[in-house]
């Protein structure tokens, strides 16, 4: 049994191989990948991988309440939990196995020295109510880090405490709902969202409770102006907008959005997670923008993705700064302290965003990368990003369409699907095709504005000759494509473990819970 609604054979039966590369295997293996089944599939119930001796007191404090059938977890020996593990770990794609071109992702190199940084025993061991006399150093650094976060933006606060991107986008639009509260101004009630944003956008503002009106894109990809300026009106809370957007592309009228947005009482909060296109670069705070998140995981670099750990503190203009949550770092006669309470300078703070100060881990990656990469660092960390997405778009743009030919991309190369007219092969296709030449795919179908999207965002990670060779790849899958070898995609990836999951299915109707028939005929599985 599977945890999702997915057929584990590789092949499904009776299915004749399709190339001679693709031959299955007597035992479900692969070039020395084992199958590898559930953990409570393995064998071992009865059986433990740890040797007590038989407790000398056993009576129990539990009444009649102790557990009389199996705790229904296996009993494995080390080895073979950690092979388990590994084999799994090794059917996945990771940074460190090749480029990662997932756009709106950032998946860069995680430079080993912030994971050293990060496990120092002072701050990998802190916990978050020790006396503050004993985190000083801790301390130092989110102050530190905070202050490099509001040179870089050039913002005058920063709220460190949001865990994401979009995390850092509820804690910015309750800023901004707090200071129309504040203004008098509760009753705007609406928020106004580019067509092209990102998913969490437009979720983040129902969810303090706003309702959302999109904006409209000119042709080449941008914010259509007149349609903000006639949509911007005193019911209006915030408009969001990110920069450079989904589409890869820098807004050119960040200038004049900021100018209007202000004008008609709102503010502008600015989706970061792009930020590593213009670190150094441009910072923010010169366009406009009142609220940004930055997601550390992205732009500093720590592992991401599947769903953790990440960070993502929000930097503040001045008419909002007054309104963000606690806590933050303040000077004090002993030393560096926490402002926790809402009283005299955080009497008008909003409240918190977590328990605690945020993701300690996250904050030490980030600020070991930015020291190690320095000003002029970071600065050529968005300059070589845009320069290696430049390259992709020039190098493909003569296969496939790029969705906006004209002048040149920021840190993200969008092509569409006009290219694969007539082919018979879709996005889908293509994306997994590029699974059998070793490629992880790019992000598909997003941003939706664009039709059958193919989004790559490179990163400053990859050399000259990575992106050579994934190039080389993608020519010759286009090649292919274009040469009517329809079947070649149809049925990929051909290579992989497992092949076209019915990943609709898979999302609506998770397995999560196992549940052995024999231990569930007795009721004790959980
Ligand atoms: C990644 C991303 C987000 C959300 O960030 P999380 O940390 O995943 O919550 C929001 N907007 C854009 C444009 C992004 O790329």
């Amino acid at each position: 049994m599977n945890m999702v609604n997915v057929g584990r054979p590789t092949r499904p039966e009776g299915e004749a191989p399709q190339d001679p590369g693709a031959r299955r295997s007597l035992s479900g293996g692969r070039g020395l990948l084992q199958d590898e089944p559930l953990l409570f599939e393995l064998e071992g119930w009865d059986k433990t991988g740890v040797d007590f001796e038989p407790a000398e007191h056993d009576a129990s404090d539990l009444a009649g309440l102790t557990r009389e059938g199996q705790i229904g977890i296996p009993g494995l020996s080390e080895p073979e939990a950690v092979r388990h593990y590994v084999r799994l770990s090794q059917k996945n794609h990771a940074i460190d196995l090749a480029l990662y071109p997932l756009g709106s992702c950032t998946m860069k190199h995680n430079p080993r020295l912030n994971e050293k940084m990060a496990r120092l025993a002072g701050f990998a061991d802190l916990h978050p109510l020790q006396p503050l006399s004993t985190t000083q150093g801790a301390l130092k650094l989110m102050d530190r880090l905070a202050h490099w976060l509001k040179t870089l933006t050039g913002m005058p606060a920063v709220a460190l405490a949001p865990k994401a991107g979009a995390h850092g986008e509820l804690c910015g639009l309750l800023c901004i709902k707090a200071a129309h509260e504040a203004a008098g101004n509760g009753d705007r009630r609406r928020v106004l969202v580019p067509t092209s944003a990102h998913g969490t956008n437009p979720a983040t503002a129902a969810f303090v409770g706003y309702s959302v009106t999109e904006i409209a894109q000119t042709e080449d990809g941008r914010v259509d102006l007149a349609d903000l300026a006639a949509k911007l009106g005193p019911d209006v809370a915030a408009i969001m907008v990110t920069n450079p957007n989904t589409c890869g592309l820098f807004e050119r009228d960040v200038i004049e959005i900021a100018r209007l947005t202000h004008a008609a009482g709102a503010y502008f909060y600015c989706d970061g997670a792009n930020f590593n296109a213009i670190v150094g670069r441009v910072r923010p705070g010169d366009l406009g923008v009142d609220a940004m998140h930055i997601n550390l995981h992205k732009t500093f670099s720590t592992p991401h993705g599947g769903g953790g750990p990440g960070a993502g503190p929000v930097v503040l203009s001045a008419a909002l700064a007054t309104f963000a949550p606690a806590p933050w770092v303040v000077s004090g006669p002993d030393g560096l302290t926490l402002v926790e309470e809402a009283k005299d300078e955080a009497a008008q703070a909003f409240g918190r965003m977590s328990a605690f100060q945020g993701q300690m881990g996250m904050f030490v990656r980030a600020y070991a990368y930015m020291l190690s990469h320095g000003a002029d660092g970071l600065r050529q960390v968005a300059e070589d990003a845009v320069l290696n997405a430049n390259y992709v778009k020039a190098r493909l743009g003569d296969l496939m369409t790029a969705a906006f030919p004209d002048g040149p991309c920021m840190h993200e190369a969008l092509f569409d699907d006009r290219w694969l007219e007539g082919t018979g092969v879709t996005t889908l296709d293509f994306a997994k095709a590029m699974i059998d030449e070793g490629f992880h795919p790019m992000t598909m179908y997003f941003p939706l504005v664009v039709h059958g999207a193919m989004l790559i965002e490179p990163t400053e990670t990859e050399s000259k000759r990575e992106l050579d060779r994934f190039c080389e790849a993608l020519r010759l899958l286009a090649a292919a494509a274009l040469a009517g070898d329809a079947d070649r995609f149809k049925g990929a990836p051909h290579l992989a473990p497992l092949r076209r999951l019915d990943e609709t299915l898979a999302a609506r109707k998770p397995k999560l819970t196992w549940r052995p028939e024999s231990l569930s005929s007795s009721g004790e599985a959980a």
